[in-house]
């Protein structure tokens, strides 16, 4: 009997998942997070690597961040990468927009290693490298991460006040839990979306348009954004 490798879980499970994510992000005592903040002591030294891709992969925009930073600069955003979904007609569908950056892989906001809108930057640009999500460590193990590129940038063991502390886990938290609900949202909204037009996922045509995309042939992109998907060829 041939071996069939699902390549992913079905948008339900996928909700569920999420959903279950979500239920432990609110369990999750704000006081250890206050805590490992503190022990951390992390200090920006202003390298400015945090806002290159070669350090983060990308900075994903909530949707109240899109409407401002399209009011700021109405071409800053592409469709966020890894595209979730591809339906049975070849378009894919992602849960939200991005910065875009330039040649060199530095944000497009970056100008001589300082944010050109530092007083308007994205959230996760406010609280970076604070984090609280799930993820994988070398050895494959699933763990929280709170600190991300721990030891790789910034200073070390500075003195953080408790009242600092405790801003920084409360915003990161949030800002955890409205990414959660933004893909929760989305997922949903792609499940009705196939239901109402009778269509699916398929990994093998993702694969295919993946491919042309990489040749360089135009594709179909639905991008969620305020509860609707907004179209772009790209
Ligand atoms: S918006 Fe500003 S802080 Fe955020 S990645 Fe771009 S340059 Fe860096």
């Amino acid at each position: 009997m041939e071996l069939v490798i699902v390549a992913r879980s079905s948008i339900e499970e996928q909700i569920l998942d999420t959903k279950k994510e979500l239920h432990d992000l609110l369990e999750y005592p704000i006081e250890k997070l206050c805590e490992i903040i503190k022990e951390v002591g992390f200090e920006c030294d202003l390298c400015a690597r945090c806002c290159t891709s070669e350090f983060n992969d990308h900075v994903f925009l909530l949707d109240k961040e899109v409407t401002r930073i399209r009011k700021l600069s109405p071409d800053a955003l592409k469709p966020a990468p890894y595209f979730d979904f591809c339906d049975n007609n070849g378009t894919f569908y992602v849960s939200g927009y991005a910065l875009k950056t330039k040649e060199d892989g530095s944000c497009m906001f970056l100008e001589n290693g300082r944010c050109k809108i530092y007083e308007d930057r994205p959230t996760i640009c406010r609280l970076y490298p604070y984090m609280l999500h799930r993820e994988r460590d070398d050895s494959g193990k699933l763990d929280w991460r709170q600190i991300s590129g721990l030891n790789e940038h910034g200073c070390y063991h500075s003195e953080i006040s408790d009242e600092e502390c405790s801003k920084i886990a409360t915003l990161t938290k949030d800002y955890e839990v409205s990414y959660l609900e933004h893909q929760i949202r989305f997922l949903e909204t792609v499940s009705r979306h196939f239901k109402k037009h009778n269509m699916k996922h398929v990994q093998s045509i993702y694969d295919r348009m993946m491919r042309n995309l990489n040749k360089g042939k135009e594709v179909r992109v639905m991008v969620f954004c305020n509860g609707k998907f907004e179209e772009h060829l790209l």
